[in-house]
């Protein structure tokens, strides 16, 4: 499987250090609010890149970290911190607030059909290894305390500007000094912050160095290496963390071990509405129940996601997702027809659907292409609205649609069939076309209308499909 590497800048065959295992640890959400459609996009995507690992023989170890503490609003370790925010914002402790978007994110990974991560661990329930990280640092001369925290010296790790190509002087020269002046360099960030001293904190613990709760950056590499070992195959997460969260994570982890932390990273691009970055901060983050109020499938949004590629700065709109679940209803009938085969009496008619898993499982594998992964479906699903389904391949079409939503999460398989009533009533509006009842088929047509069934005429009778 091929995948875009952050670290070379060069699309790479993905060789994992222990096959069939692959390592994949990817950055979770921040739990003190409700997720915006932005953050879901980056979920889904990273949802494909662990189904095309498994369609292509591979066995992904899944790590998604939940950031219940420590992730303050500023990434450049300033301002308050998120969990804190939303528990004034709630009237609740940080702990009931962490407690509540924990269980919502969890429902929507279900909701959204994104595979279960193996581990879902919690920062604060990795404080003692959170610790043990700060402590392996100091030992090692690359920290320093200032009033407010402990630091990690970014000038001691010499190639802390390469993985993301920063310019370390333009960003000094351009800095305000109205923060942090006892910081030694404007890069370096917080292991640990001391808790303040005017007011009490809901999350804090004893450390070395006194009370007080970890950086956000060091609790991916805690868990990270506790669960996946010091080197892992994969770190996927959002292009907004490669300046500064992605790079502090692999200078503790490397300075720590020694060790290369992570082969490939994968990165997620920005998906914008109306021009601007979607973000909390901008007010702009749309949510999957505003998806749903709109009358718009979860299904449809997954279809709408995987329409562009990761690496693509996607634009969201409401009239692109619509256009996605038309797409999808057009594609949901056709795999209804797996209720209602045909005697062909045209064998000749072309029918395509051998070893379509097969060629998406190429495709996805070729860097993650869903937009020509689903270019691909629709050109399938084409031929089989031409020529409806011939009963000798219905095994094979079954077949089809579950490798498909194997790899794709959209449920196509899953369409039930209409009830036996519903039937009797097509069957019956069939005898007033054969009788030339026009009426009396019109009427039975709506009387299925209504109960949310459209009707086709083809030259093999009458097929359904839900409207
Ligand atoms: P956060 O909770 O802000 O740390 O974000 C959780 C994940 O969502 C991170 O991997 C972010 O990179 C990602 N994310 C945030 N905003 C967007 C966006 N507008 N488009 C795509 N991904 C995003
Ligand atoms: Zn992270």
């Amino acid at each position: 499987m091929k995948l875009y590497n952050t670290l070379t800048r060069n699309i790479e065959d993905v060789q994992p250090h222990n096959p069939p295992e692959v390592t994949v640890y990817t950055c979770g959400p921040t739990v003190y609010d409700y997720l915006h459609v932005g953050n879901w996009f980056t979920y889904i995507r990273e949802d494909i890149l662990i189904r095309t690992l498994k369609a292509t023989g591979y066995n992904p170890k899944w790590v998604m970290n939940i950031t219940d503490v420590g992730h303050l609003v500023s990434d450049a370790d300033e301002g308050e911190d998120k969990l804190e925010k939303g528990a004034r914002r709630e009237g609740k402790t940080a702990w009931d607030v962490a407690a509540f978007y924990t269980e919502y994110f969890t429902q929507s990974l279900q909701r959204l059909n994104i595979t279960q991560p193996d581990y879902l661990p919690k920062a604060t329930d990795h404080i003692a290894e959170q610790i043990t990280l700060i402590q392996k640092l100091e030992t090692k001369g690359y920290t320093y305390a200032t009033s407010d925290g402990i630091y990690y010296d970014t000038s001691r790790f010499p190639s802390y500007a390469d993985f993301a190509r920063l310019d370390l002087d333009e960003q000094e020269a351009g800095k305000r000094v109205q923060f942090s002046a006892e910081k030694r360099n404007l890069s370096d960030f917080a292991l640990w912050k001391f808790s303040p001293k005017d007011h009490q904190r809901d999350m804090e613990w004893d450390s070395p160095w006194g009370k007080g709760f970890p950086g956000w950056h060091v609790e991916c590499s805690a868990m990270a290496m506790k669960y996946l070992g010091e080197t892992l195959d994969i770190h996927a997460g959002g292009i907004d963390h490669l300046p500064v969260h992605h790079t502090n994570e692999i200078a503790q982890s490397e300075a720590a071990t020694g060790k290369q932390f992570a082969r490939y990273w994968m990165h997620n691009n920005h998906i914008t509405i109306d021009g601007e970055k979607i973000s909390k901060s901008l007010k702009n983050g749309i949510t999957l129940e505003e998806i749903i109020e709109h009358g718009i499938s979860l299904e449809a949004f997954r279809l709408h996601v995987l329409e562009s590629h990761y690496r693509s700065q996607s634009k969201f709109s409401w009239q692109s997702l619509e256009a996605a679940q038309s797409r999808l209803k057009n594609w949901y009938a056709m795999a209804a027809l797996r209720w209602q085969t045909i005697a062909h009496a045209d064998d000749t008619a072309p029918f395509v659907i051998a070893d379509v898993g097969g060629q998406l499982k190429d495709t996805l594998a070729d860097d993650l292409n869903t937009p020509e992964a689903l270019a691909l479906l629709s050109r399938v699903f084409t031929q089989v609205d031409a020529v409806l389904l011939p009963r000798e391949h219905l095994a094979k079409f079954e077949a089809m649609l579950r490798d498909v939503d194997s790899m794709l999460g959209l449920k196509l398989s899953e369409q039930p069939d209409i009830a036996s009533s519903q039937k009797a009533l097509i069957a019956k509006r069939e005898a007033s076309r054969t009788h030339k009842d026009w009426a009396e088929a019109d009427e039975l047509r709506e009387q299925l209308v209504a109960q949310g069934i459209g009707l086709r005429d083809t030259p093999h009778g009458a097929i359904w499909y839900r409207l």
